[in-house]
């Protein structure tokens, strides 16, 4: 039997604390419709069925559970401490003694496979010797009754959930029948990777299929990395690059996501992107991080965390959509070209089309905070910096307590402290992440150099650490183009994508329920195209400001960080079934003089254009 040792391991929930800018941006969740949800929406209130009542008894209860309690501990909550822990005593007071656990009411597999991932971060966080038990027992009830009933449906496209969690149990009590359960939940769940690499539709999807159904790919994209665990095989890392290779082709938006509304929907920047899609996906790129040790994912993972998170929800984190549009010109209740969705799917609010997203969207942020760092499988030691974020890290490394202070404004600037205390000189490797946009990285120990390589890869720093060491990471790039289809473009600036600011008129929709639904309208004209100058070794000369984050960090006003660029109108560019028509081909004729163009980072603009056509210069 081969051990299972991932490349990288997270640290404990609760080890890495957001600080500067991030807490502020936890706190708005705290604050805003993750802190609130149970007393502004019934389906995750006192009354749902996993807390004992007879309300919601599916997915709701669960997937709430599962971005509040990480919220909780890294911010260190104690009011949110006990929501979430009302959930998990909620789910271990619920098991019978076959195993069985969750709701009498409904016998899903799927739910349960949340419930699990909520379980097994409380049990890292908190050490709670009720949960590998728990685990056992529903495990073997699993064992038991699969074969006779199968998975289905969400929980046939979505069974790798399920079995990341029984590796966890098995990496601590190495019961061999765990990974019989592993294997059964393999030949049970939807090949992936063999849909991604050679069935993939290419087009929009015109009809329900598990497969092309957006949440279930972004979830179905971690199983190659799951059933990696099992042996080890280098075969599920190639298939895991030809999935992604085959699934941007066809699908892949200006952003890094990859779109559907709610279905996959081609490439075009009017298709919606589903919020569950965005969370999910992150959550699936952090795994593929670790058990890789791939510094290309973890860029996918800023890509995601710092553009299509951010941007959906309000900037105060009170509302949120259920699909982002990447050319956004037009927020509200009106038909659209979606693949499957209601007219209200791009309005700001509480339960915009339906409520998968007001319940799942909560682990995004908290998730990544957990992921910013992970250390080096045993038998190595070590840290290794996956994504950059203002953070604090208390762990221990070689059995010595190590405490990293991350100084950052990260990623509105690209310059990066680290701060090194252990409490006793240890010797162990930091690695970080440089990443692929960023060619010519610097790296400091001390004030002295080291070798950085360029990215996508990891600097390596392997020496005896001592008190008040301090790690400075230099991530220098300028403005990039992002080619899109017949001649497109869009910009982006280390992590960050950029979009044109529109100017945005906020319209609240009278009698919603929560905090609020909106309505946006562009404040001025969207139709632009980028004249371009040339490239200068790859990069753009254009000029780029930047300001000191506000306590709102994704508001529009005062974005931190601008990019002017000199565009012109395109007058044959109009609005098409109330969204942005399709970009004309590039060069487009264009119109009127040349104007300088204000653009921000996309998570700062609910009304915006981020994949432009090119036109001329006005000469
Ligand atoms: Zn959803």
């Amino acid at each position: 039997m081969h051990p299972i040792l991932p490349e990288l391991r997270s640290l404990a929930l609760g080890e890495i604390r957001a600080t500067g800018w991030l807490r502020d941006q936890l706190r708005l969740a705290a604050a805003g419709q993750t802190g609130r949800l149970a007393e502004i929406w019934a389906d995750v209130g006192p009354d749902n069925a996993w807390l004992g009542g007879t309300g919601d008894d599916w997915e709701r209860g669960p997937y709430y559970a599962d971005g509040l309690l990480p919220l909780a501990h890294v911010l260190a909550d104690e009011q949110l401490l006990a929501a979430a822990n009302g959930w998990v005593e909620g789910i271990l007071g619920s098991q019978r003694d076959d195993g069985w656990f969750g709701p009498g009411s409904n016998d899903d597999w799927w739910p349960r496979m949340v419930a699990l991932k909520v379980l097994i971060q409380h049990a890292d966080a908190t050490g709670d010797e009720r949960v590998p038990p728990f685990l056992e027992r529903y495990f073997r009830y699993q064992l038991d009754h699969l074969p006779g009933r199968p998975l289905e449906g969400w929980g046939q496209a979505r069974g790798a959930e399920n079995a990341l969690c029984v590796h966890w149990l098995h990496d601590r009590t190495r019961q061999a029948w765990l990974l019989d359960l592993a294997d059964l939940l393999k030949d049970q769940t939807l090949d992936w990777s063999g849909y991604l690499t050679a069935g993939l539709i290419t087009g929009p999807a015109d009809h329900f299929d598990h497969h092309s159904h957006v949440v279930n790919v972004a979830m179905g994209l971690k199983a190659d990395a799951v059933w990696y665990l099992r042996d080890r095989d280098p075969a599920y890392r190639d298939a895991t690059a030809r999935a992604y290779a085959n699934l941007y082709r066809h699908h892949g938006l200006v952003h890094e996501q990859f779109s559907g509304d709610e279905w996959l929907a081609g490439r075009s920047p009017s298709r919606g992107v589903e919020t569950c899609a965005v969370v999910e996906h992150m959550f699936t790129l952090e795994h593929l991080a670790r058990v890789y040790g791939d510094p290309g994912y973890a860029d996918r993972l800023e890509q995601l965390a710092y553009n299509t998170l951010p941007a959906a929800l309000t900037a105060d984190m009170t509302a949120h959509q259920y699909h982002q549009q990447a050319n956004q010109v037009l927020v509200n209740v009106a038909h659209r070209h979606w693949t499957m969705s209601g007219d209200d799917a791009n309005v700001f609010g509480l339960e915009p089309h339906f409520g998968c997203c007001t319940a799942n969207l909560h682990q995004g942020w908290p998730k990544f905070v957990a992921s910013l760092w992970a250390r080096a499988a045993a038998p190595a030691d070590g840290l290794t910096a996956l994504a950059y974020g203002p953070c604090r890290v208390d762990t221990a490394v070689a059995g010595v307590p190590v405490a990293l202070e991350e100084e950052t404004a990260y990623p509105f600037e690209q310059s990066v402290t680290v701060h090194v205390q252990p409490r006793q000189p240890v010797r162990f490797a930091l690695r970080l992440r440089v990443p692929g946009w960023c060619r010519h990285p610097r790296v400091r120990v001390n004030d002295k150099p080291v070798d950085a390589p360029a990215g996508p890869a990891f600097a390596l720093i392997d020496r005896t650490w001592t008190a008040g060491d301090r790690v400075q990471v230099e991530l220098p790039a300028g403005v990039r183009p992002l080619p899109r289809d017949n001649g497109a473009t869009g910009l982006a600036l280390g992590p960050l994508v950029l979009s044109l600011a529109v100017g945005e008129r906020w319209q609240p929709i009278p009698g919603a329920p929560g905090l609020g639904d909106w309505e946006v309208a562009p404040a001025g004209p969207w139709n632009f195209g980028l004249a371009l100058p040339p490239t200068v070794d790859g990069e753009l000369p254009l000029p780029v400001t930047r300001r000191p984050v506000s306590r709102v960090p994704f508001a529009l006003d005062g974005a931190p960080v601008q990019v002017t660029v000199p565009g012109r109108r395109v007058p044959g560019w109009q609005l098409a079934e109330n969204s942005a028509g399709p970009l004309p081909p590039s060069p487009a004729a264009a119109d009127g003089a040349t104007a300088q163009l204000r653009l921000v980072p996309y998570g700062s603009a609910r009304i915006r254009v981020t994949e432009f056509p090119q036109v001329a210069q006005l000469s």
